[in-house]
């Protein structure tokens, strides 16, 4: 355990020595109207903007402007292989080989693209089991794959959830609901770190758990890429999904990424839904040729890409690239203990933290659950400007993000939240 200490001199001092403290000057920080920063604390949900990545994107208007249809090959960075320089920096985040991973889509199309390959019921075998409190979004895919396939999720979709008066998922549990439920399994589709608790789950055990019985294993990474380093294809999962604007800081809807583990590579049996982008790069402008679905994750694209997207992607993968996913969770760890460190230290029976207290099975967000769900309290810090975000019933998500966030952010925010408590 670090030994935090109260006070702002201990923030400051902890800055002065951060290593990536400079990193916070590349990101576009809102202000108030007395120019004031915002303590922002909500990367989880929306990344803040890279201030190189309107260079980037104006890099492609201005191409696009210059060179029209030619861009596509003539581009300082061609439009054609667009996709393939995103692609090793972010295998290296999420600790998978290049041929795993491809930038595209968005994520819940591209889960459900994935489900179509890796969900393949039958009739002994046909359920999806999902955590009880999975975003909604992965829910209603679920829901919906298994209608199309003619099964009724309230037979078919199993919910690992917490134990009576827990909050966490246990892995043990897991275990029996496989035990007892796993030949009828298909699928177990979870959230590699659960966006309403933080808690960061053991996605090998999970892979194991699963695949011993014959249950393939997806991943949603959403809240987990440039957050923690899932070592995906160590881990063995079948495949992953996730966002770019969170962690990744890429923008408002901007595409996802999907993994999908190097023992599908070069598999052309397995059903997809394709499209020209699916198609082996050397025939896919030959238009007339059949089929041939290009190896790795890189086969389950259907289209062209938006670049300006694209562009986006490319200037925050340049600073993950630049700093690396073992710094970031280095400070991220401090920061993340130094946010509890003061909450715990307020010694307030109105709030708790219900992120797990291991570093290791969480990221660094902590969500902190408000007695009586009173909402007012999180409106008070909006007031303050103090950026967070609620969840209901009764979650504040607070995120203190590595790449920009500094133990003063956290110093500050914390004595705001006294303040109100204390009123
Ligand atoms: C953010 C998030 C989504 C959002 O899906 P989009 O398709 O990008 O709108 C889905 N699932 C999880 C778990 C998320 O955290």
């Amino acid at each position: 355990m670090t030994n935090f200490k109260l006070g702002i001199e201990y923030a400051k001092d902890q800055d002065l020595h951060d290593p990536l403290a400079h990193y916070r000057k590349k990101f576009h920080i809102p202000k108030n109207s007395e120019g004031d920063e915002w303590l922002y604390f909500t990367g989880n949900s929306l990344g803040l903007q890279p201030k190189e990545t309107k260079n980037h994107i104006k890099q492609e208007l201005d191409d696009w402007a210059n060179l029209g249809v030619e861009g596509h090959f003539e581009a300082k960075n061609p439009w054609m292989p667009y996709h393939e320089f995103l692609t090793e920096t972010m295998a290296q985040i999420v600790g998978a080989k290049p041929i795993e991973v491809v930038i595209m889509n968005t994520l819940t199309t591209n889960l459900h693209l994935l489900m179509v390959s890796f969900y393949q019921p039958t009739k002994l075998k046909h359920k999806i089991l999902i955590e009880s409190d999975a975003f909604p979004s992965d829910r209603y895919a679920v829901e919906t794959q298994l209608k199309f396939h003619g099964f009724d999720p309230s037979d078919s979709l199993i919910e690992w959830s917490p134990r009576k008066g827990e909050t966490l998922l246990n892995i043990e549990d897991l275990e029996s609901i496989l035990e007892s439920q796993g030949e009828e399994i298909a699928l177990l589709l979870i959230g590699g770190v659960n966006y309403y608790t933080g808690q960061y789950l053991d996605l090998k055990k999970i892979s194991q758990l699963g695949r011993r019985k014959g249950c393939k294993v997806g991943i949603d990474l959403a809240h987990g890429v440039g957050n923690i380093q899932p070592n995906l294809h160590e881990s063995g999962v079948d495949f992953a999904a996730w966002c770019t604007y969170k962690y990744m800081n890429s923008g408002p809807g901007s595409l996802g990424g999907i993994f999908v583990h190097e023992r599908y590579a070069n598999d052309q049996t397995l059903k997809r839904f394709a499209g020209w982008w699916s198609q082996n790069k050397a025939t896919r402008f030959d238009m007339r040729q059949p089929l041939d679905i290009t190896p790795g994750a890189e086969g389950w694209q259907l289209s062209n890409p938006p670049i300006l997207s694209m562009a986006a992607i490319k200037a925050s993968l340049e600073l993950f690239n630049e700093v690396g996913m073992n710094a970031l969770i280095k400070k991220s760890r401090l920061l993340t203990g130094y946010l509890e460190y003061l909450i715990l230290e307020l010694n307030n029976k109105d709030i708790s933290i219900i992120t797990p207290t291991d570093p290791e099975q969480r990221g660094c967000q902590l969500s902190i659950q408000v007695k009586n769900a009173n909402k007012s309290l999180h409106t008070k810090l909006t007031e303050a400007h103090v950026i967070t975000d609620w969840r209901t019933p009764d979650v504040i998500r607070c995120a203190p993000v590595p790449f920009y966030n500094s133990f003063k952010d956290v110093f500050k925010m914390v004595e705001k939240l006294k303040n109100i408590l204390n009123a």
